[in-house]
């Protein structure tokens, strides 16, 4: 199957499960996991029509940008980022969706009041608990967006989590279910510097769940661009 059939084919399961969960299609967002694919291949999948790309890795995203891999949508940066590159993203994605910790976000907030800027960013939420991964806990996403309004430099357009590792289908509806739950709760709020629309949930073998559970953006790589291949 070409990129473009895969996208096709994707939309089509997006909108059924936004229909069957009483959801208009248009509400939910396609980011292309574009990690491992080069610009050619991320070219495709804008051509597909992608609603934007999200990449992993600095290095890959200074590489592809220059060639005009996402040229016509947004790119946003979806990994984990390292403080000492964040001079190197800042003003150059959209929006940084894995803000994982209070160091982090320190770091893009004075770099974009460096730069003139104010960077769109999600929080990333480590809903499993996971100790492994990154990301704020609930009780700490709740105090920080309530305190959004002393980080001029960026802005807070919604949360991003990823999941445990799912051992069947459906295990991940409660994760799914309460990141839906805290994100409803902050956008009731109206804190200063927050604007909730982005509920970035669900990649290839879980996005329908997600949807069902009030997903705004799923991620997907797999699903669009085939099996990566890790060099070994
Ligand atoms: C790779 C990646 C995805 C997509 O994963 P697939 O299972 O290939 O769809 C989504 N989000 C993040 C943060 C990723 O790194």
């Amino acid at each position: 199957m070409s990129i473009a059939e895969n996208v096709a084919a994707l939309r089509g399961r997006m909108d059924e499960a936004a229909r069957a969960a009483g959801r208009d299609p248009s509400e939910i967002l396609l980011c292309a996991a574009t990690k491992m694919n080069d610009a050619e291949r991320v070219k495709e999948a804008v051509a597909a029509g992608v609603d934007c790309c999200g990449e992993n890795r600095v290095q890959e995203l200074l590489q592809k940008k220059p060639m005009g891999a996402y040229e016509g949508k947004p790119v946003h940066f979806i990994g984990h980022l390292q403080t000492n590159k964040v001079n190197k993203v800042v003003g150059q994605v959209e929006l940084i969706q894995s803000v994982d910790r209070q160091e982090l976000l320190d770091a893009v907030n004075r770099t974009a009041l460096r730069m003139g800027l104010r960077q769109e960013i999600l929080l990333e939420v480590n809903i499993g608990e996971e100790p492994q991964k990154g990301g704020f806990s609930v009780e700490q996403t709740l105090a920080l967006a309530a305190k959004m309004g002393d980080y001029p430099g960026v802005f807070l357009r919604g949360l991003m989590a990823i999941p445990p590792i799912p051992e069947k289908k459906g295990d991940n509806c409660n994760y799914f279910t309460k990141m839906r739950n805290l994100f409803i709760d902050i956008a009731g709020k109206k804190y200063d510097n927050v604007s909730m629309v982005c509920l970035s949930m669900g990649m290839s073998d879980d996005f329908e769940d997600a949807i069902a559970c009030g997903s705004t953006m799923i991620r997907v790589g797999t699903a669009i661009f085939g099996a990566r291949h890790y060099p070994t």
